[in-house]
């Protein structure tokens, strides 16, 4: 499908969102069309939803119950794989060491290759809650080593990788030799100042 090139290496996604109905309101599209392709997705979010309804009736429980049903339901249709809660209240999330290790577990367990999360240093980003899931979503991703660099670390006599460097999207460029190292450093350094990565 026209547009949907830059997905085409996503095999597990995990969308970290703060609200019960972010996921289906802002990308629910996305996700179904992603899931009738063989993606495996996994939402998860960080508060119940528990204030907001037109309805003055619901109790805050009753609300966070309901709220999840909704989630259930929205995931059975958008063919979503599991669907998880993190149980903070609505309006009062921070990003937290105990949230970002929360999701960092999630990563793991899910084996995600993808997040999607809201971006948490755009200017428009005015809601609190939205501002910290994306924050935590992101420092979470930090030291998430893949199966190679674990097996590096553990077998170092199996690698001749002995340098590194981190490039701007979070990933590393291994090098053999110092020279290599180097000038790979120069070739990141030229690209940023062109606002490449
Ligand atoms: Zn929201």
């Amino acid at each position: 499908m026209k547009g949907f090139e830059a997905f085409d290496e996503v095999q597990r996604l995990i969308i970290v969102g703060a609200h019960p109905d972010d996921l289906e309101t802002i990308c629910g599209g996305t996700v179904s069309l992603l899931t009738q392709r063989g993606v495996t997705v996994f939402s998860v979010n960080c508060t119940l939803g528990d204030i907001g309804a037109r309805d003055g009736s619901l109790s805050r429980p009753g609300l966070a119950v309901a709220r999840l049903d909704e989630t259930e339901e929205a995931a059975r249709v958008l063919g979503i794989e599991h669907t998880y809660n993190l149980g903070y209240p609505d309006g009062e999330l921070v990003a937290s060491l105990e949230l970002r290790a929360q999701i960092a577990r999630l990563y793991r367990h899910t084996g995600a290759d993808t997040l999607w999360t809201f971006d948490p240093f755009w200017a428009g980003q005015i809601h609190p809650d939205h501002r910290a899931a994306g924050q935590a979503a992101l420092d979470g991703q930090t030291n998430q080593p893949n199966t190679a660099s674990i097996l590096a670390a553990l077998y170092p006599d199996a690698s001749d990788f002995y340098y590194f460097v981190a490039r701007s999207d979070g990933h590393h460029i291994f090098s053999r030799s110092y020279r290599e190292h180097l000038a790979t450093i120069r070739e990141i350094r030229t690209k940023s100042s062109r606002g490449e990565r």
